[in-house]
């Protein structure tokens, strides 16, 4: 078989040769230690590491000093829920989160720290709000992610940060699927902390930063060295921290260019899937939604033996963490699909490499795939 065609974008993207291009004298010649500065080998590198956060930090228009460098947004996501300080107090937080959210969330509410977990609506939105009702007075955290990588609902940070700011409590967003996709500006977005991950917007696998508003003390959880301003010890991945900036630099100049193709060809794709195939609907919203986003349902037809048959195409049925369990999955749920129809549905997850005529053999497979297989799934009932 001809190598699939990759239509899974949300769990990762490959890494852009330009970006491996930029990172590829870290690893060789400038392989110093950045924190070893009596030298200059490792001058060289703290050089290159000051110039890459000054990039990352003018990204999202913030200092330098707020840029931290992580392994990316699962350490991010958990630099701010370990190491704010919430014993006893009060966070909000919604329903379809990732699973780098919502553990250690239940792990702290094992701890005795209270829990707001807010719905979404059809469509997977927060209601901002919502938000405003929720915050009490012991409230030290609302985390609403800025968008979500199953359903693609972009979510109204910007009025969501504006009440936070109202009642000074910080606000989180994990930006994973959502930087270099859409525009954040944080000098617009009141937004205390951000997480991301290079490898969503075709940087490097491990890498990723936390956002930090100046001011604002996270207590470490790595400690030991005291990079990253103490708050995250160990050698910073030099090579990662220059990927993620060049990463972020490609997309400055591509992202608006990129969202017009894909949400275009999401469009198409939708509605001809829509139209062509009978028993379809689309989980998910039609505007305000991550460009390269679509998510459909087959009725009658369970996800895994669709994707079996599509095997021509790399597809997932939503987030790749819990990819491989048959379990329907809670963010269809959160948005009120019944158990049936959220193991019946499918992410179509577009990118970069994605052209037209891919989509054309898509609709077509996926045309004799579901003719194919819902007389059988219905013999097997
Ligand atoms: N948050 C969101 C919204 C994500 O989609 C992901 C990755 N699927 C993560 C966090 C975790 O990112 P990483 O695996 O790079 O740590």
């Amino acid at each position: 078989m001809s190598e699939p065609i990759y239509l899974d974008h949300h769990a990762t993207t490959p890494c852009d040769p330009r970006v491996l291009e930029r990172m590829l004298p870290f690893f060789t010649e400038i392989f110093g230690n950045p924190s070893a500065i009596t030298h200059q080998h490792g001058r060289r590198a703290a050089t290159a590491l000051v110039e890459a956060r000054a990039s990352v930090a003018d990204f999202f228009r913030v200092k330098p000093a707020a840029v931290y460098f992580t392994a990316g947004a699962t350490e991010s996501n958990h630099l701010v829920l370990r190491g704010l300080a919430l014993e006893g107090k009060h966070l909000i937080t919604s329903a379809i989160e990732h699973p780098s959210v919502l553990t250690p969330i239940r792990d702290l509410e094992r701890k005795g720290v209270a829990v707001t977990v807010l719905p979404v609506d059809r469509e997977g939105f927060v209601d901002p709000d919502s938000v405003r009702s929720a915050i009490r007075a012991e409230t030290a955290l609302v985390s609403i992610m800025a968008a979500n990588g199953e359903v693609g609902t972009i979510q109204p940070i910007q009025k969501i940060g504006e009440i936070c700011r109202e009642r000074e409590v910080p606000f989180h967003t994990d930006a994973t699927q959502a930087a270099g996709k859409i525009p954040l500006d944080l000098s617009e977005i009141p937004c205390d902390l951000l997480s991301l991950s290079a490898h969503k917007v075709y940087g490097p696998k491990g890498v990723g930063a936390l956002i930090v508003r100046p001011g604002l003390r996270l207590a470490p959880w790595l400690t030991g060295g005291g990079q990253e301003r103490g708050l995250r010890s160990g050698t910073v991945n030099v090579p990662g921290a220059i990927g993620l900036a060049a990463a972020l630099e490609i997309r400055r100049s591509e992202m608006a260019g990129e969202a017009e193709r894909l949400t275009a060809m999401r469009d198409r794709l939708r509605d001809a899937i829509l139209d062509r195939i009978p028993g379809t609907w689309l989980n998910g919203p039609r505007r305000s939604r991550l460009p390269g986003n679509l998510n459909i349902g087959f009725e009658g037809i369970d996800a895994e033996s669709l994707m079996f048959a599509m095997r021509r195409f790399s597809l997932s049925s939503g987030s790749a963490c819990s990819a491989g369990e048959k379990n329907p999955s809670p963010v269809l749920l959160a948005l009120g699909s019944s158990e049936a129809r959220a193991v019946e549905s499918i992410r179509f997850g577009l990118g970069r490499s994605t052209s037209p005529a891919d989509l054309e053999i898509l609709i077509a497979d996926l045309e004799s795939s579901v003719a194919r297989l819902r007389p059988m799934e219905g013999i097997e009932k």
